[in-house]
């Protein structure tokens, strides 16, 4: 199996380091922080326990998959020999454009360099490389073992034989790769987000109250969660950082955030992380109750 790196142990690339360490390959997990790679392989040690109480993998299997994995601060070290980098670091485009200078100057120069971003484009990033051409997108959804999507999406320069291998990597991690092109939100978010943005834009007019708004998107198009519980998961601010993109992107008034999304941001009110957006979280309680917006 061809060795793999993954940069960032947060959330997104702990549950890209189990697939693929659960999948045969040998995976070094980088990250800056020390603690975050701590905190990456705990989190991984948790979600394989609840995968062997399901039987859906045994202690023996855990313990291989647990031990093809490495982890290391060093971008260099943990790069030299892969065949494909995922990116999943922090969603910041300075930040991502020097990883990817990085990664071109310390990869093997036929390795792939992929982006788990949610919403930069794949064609800025590459361009910050000397192989455009091996640059491609490879959007996990969250939480990562369990999600079966990939989007996979070609920047400008992606060649077809990277995007083939990508395919066929993301089938033989179990996932269902969709091949899009490289225009703002992709195909994902271009349609979730501004769904979110009008389930925000209805509470804000009154037409609805929380529960209601999430209770007829639930029951009424069989949504597994309503848009305002799914808006406080992504995070509040991530949902307004990638409608600015769609705005930015496609210049149409239709993608302009809502003014109460606006503001709950700028109070802190970020969702499940700060503890309160659209619902309040308590510590410790699986319940989440609607707030009152008046
Ligand atoms: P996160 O904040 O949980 O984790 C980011 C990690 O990157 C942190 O551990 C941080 O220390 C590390 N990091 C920062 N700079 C680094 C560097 N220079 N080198 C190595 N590591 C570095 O973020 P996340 O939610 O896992 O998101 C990661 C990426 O995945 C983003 O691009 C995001 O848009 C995308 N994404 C997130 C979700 C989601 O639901 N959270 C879903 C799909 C895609």
């Amino acid at each position: 199996m061809q060795p793999v790196s993954i940069i960032g142990s947060g959330t997104m690339g702990n549950g890209i380091a189990h697939v693929f360490a659960q999948h045969g390959y040998p995976v070094t997990l980088i990250d800056v922080s020390p603690d975050a790679l701590q905190k990456g392989l705990s989190t991984i040690s948790k979600n394989m326990d609840r995968q062997v109480a399901k039987g859906a993998l045994t202690l023996e299997k855990k313990s291989d998959a647990m031990s093809r994995i490495r982890t290391t601060t060093s971008l260099a070290a943990g790069v030299r020999e892969s065949a494909l980098v995922v990116e999943a670091a922090t969603e910041d485009i300075q930040l991502k454009l020097r990883l990817f200078q990085q990664l071109d100057e310390a990869c093997p120069s036929d390795c792939i360099l992929a982006s788990n971003t949610s919403s930069i484009s794949i064609t800025r990033i590459a361009a910050a490389t000397q192989r455009p051409q091996q640059v491609i997108g490879m959007h996990f959804m969250n939480p990562v073992p369990v999600m079966k999507l990939v989007e996979v999406i070609n920047g400008y320069a992606t060649d077809p034989v990277v995007t083939e291998k990508v395919v066929s990597w993301s089938r033989h991690l179990g996932k269902e790769p969709c091949v899009v092109n490289d225009y703002p939100g992709f195909v994902a978010n271009r349609i979730l987000i501004p769904m979110v943005n009008e389930a925000i834009r209805c509470l804000h007019e009154g037409v609805a109250d929380v529960a209601s708004i999430d209770t007829v998107m639930r029951l009424g198009m069989a949504h597994p969660m309503g848009p305002l519980q799914l808006a406080d998961f992504i995070g509040l601010d991530v949902c307004l950082a990638i409608l600015r993109v769609l705005q930015e992107g496609y210049g149409q008034p239709a993608y302009a955030p809502c003014p109460l999304l606006v503001n709950m941001v700028a109070a802190g009110k970020l969702g499940v992380k700060s503890g309160e957006g659209f619902y309040k979280y308590n510590p410790g309680s699986k319940e989440a109750l609607p707030v009152s917006f008046q």
